[in-house]
């Protein structure tokens, strides 16, 4: 086994030599290890501190986005541009205790996972961000019968192979165990320690809730539909051509009882439903063709990386 330490980061100056001080006091005894900050388009000398740190220890690596792309891309990116058996992420404010890595690693060993999930049973984040996190626990239970406690804990141990053709999308970081348990893989948890923000602001607000929502949805709709959602679409809008085919022929029957043809509702209703199952039907058209040529959820600009 070898691992790769990814750690996203944007505008985390004050946190990347504490973070990689804890690192390397942690993992002392686990081998060989990489570790790979991702700058997100900072604005502030988080890059320049990482590549001071990488002149002058070799394991530690990065990528330089040109803009801020978010932390789902930034893990993207440090998964395409590890090397390691099994990747590791975690947050680079330290509310994720760099100690905790063994724990995971042995976990996933002794359970033989796919990937073993942290879970901050005892969450130093305030009341909302907890409220918020037990909601999306509730929602992936009804949709998905998830039972991962924090799938939105960075803190995560993954074999390579979980990320074979992994689409990231949205914020999608938060539901990487609900996909990967949705794909077939076996998902573990860990109880691990949270810690404050060391220094700096959170860069999450209440967006996060909705945002949140519509990936659920769509990760719903995927994996009903995937991978043809021609399928998905070409069943609805049969089923509106049929309603208005049963409406024509109704009011045709009714028009040669009364000798009379009426522009009346329902006419009107079955030519809209006739209308929009064709929408319908091209949308699915639409969903098909981009899904053959889409960019497999790689958003991001690198603008430099370390050898
Ligand atoms: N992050 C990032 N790009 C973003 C937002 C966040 O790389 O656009 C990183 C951030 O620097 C941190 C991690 O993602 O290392 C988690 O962010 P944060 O601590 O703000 O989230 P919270 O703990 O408040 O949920
Ligand atoms: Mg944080």
């Amino acid at each position: 086994m070898n691992f790769s330490v990814i750690i996203p980061a944007y505008n985390e100056e004050e946190n990347i030599v504490p973070l990689y001080d804890e690192i390397k006091k942690s993992l002392k005894n686990i081998g060989n290890y990489e570790i790979i900050f991702i700058d997100d388009g900072s604005k502030d000398g988080t890059l320049r501190t990482i590549k001071e740190l990488s002149k002058k220890d070799k394991i530690v690596k990065y990528i330089s986005f040109a803009k801020n792309s978010g932390q789902t891309q930034a893990i993207a990116a440090g998964v395409d541009f590890s090397k390691g058996t099994h990747i590791i992420t975690l947050d680079a404010d330290l509310q994720n205790p760099p100690e905790e890595i063994p724990g995971l690693i042995n976990k996933l060993k002794k359970g033989n996972y796919n990937c073993v999930s942290g879970w901050r049973k005892n969450r130093r984040d305030n009341f909302k961000k907890i409220l918020f996190s037990k909601l999306s626990f509730i929602v992936r239970k009804l949709l998905f019968n998830d039972k991962i406690h924090d799938a939105g804990c960075t803190l995560k141990i993954y074999e390579r192979s979980c990320f074979n053709d992994f689409e990231f999308y949205g914020e999608s970081h938060r539901f990487i165990t609900t996909i990967l348990q949705l794909n077939g893989y076996k998902v573990g948890e860990y109880v691990v320690k949270h810690k404050k923000r060391h220094s700096g602001k959170t860069k999450y607000g209440a967006k996060r809730l909705i945002n949140g929502f519509l990936d659920l949805l769509f990760i719903k709709f995927w994996n009903d539909s995937s991978p043809r959602p021609l399928h998905f679409f070409g069943n609805l809008s049969f089923f509106q051509y049929f309603l208005a085919i049963f409406i024509f022929i109704e009011q045709i029957f009714k028009a040669i009882i009364i000798s009379k043809f009426d522009l009346g509702p329902i006419l009107v209703l079955g030519v809209l439903l006739f209308l929009n199952a064709t929408v319908t039907f091209l949308f699915g058209f639409m969903f098909e063709i981009m899904l053959r040529s889409g960019p497999n959820g790689r958003y991001y600009k690198v603008k430099e990386m370390s050898a």
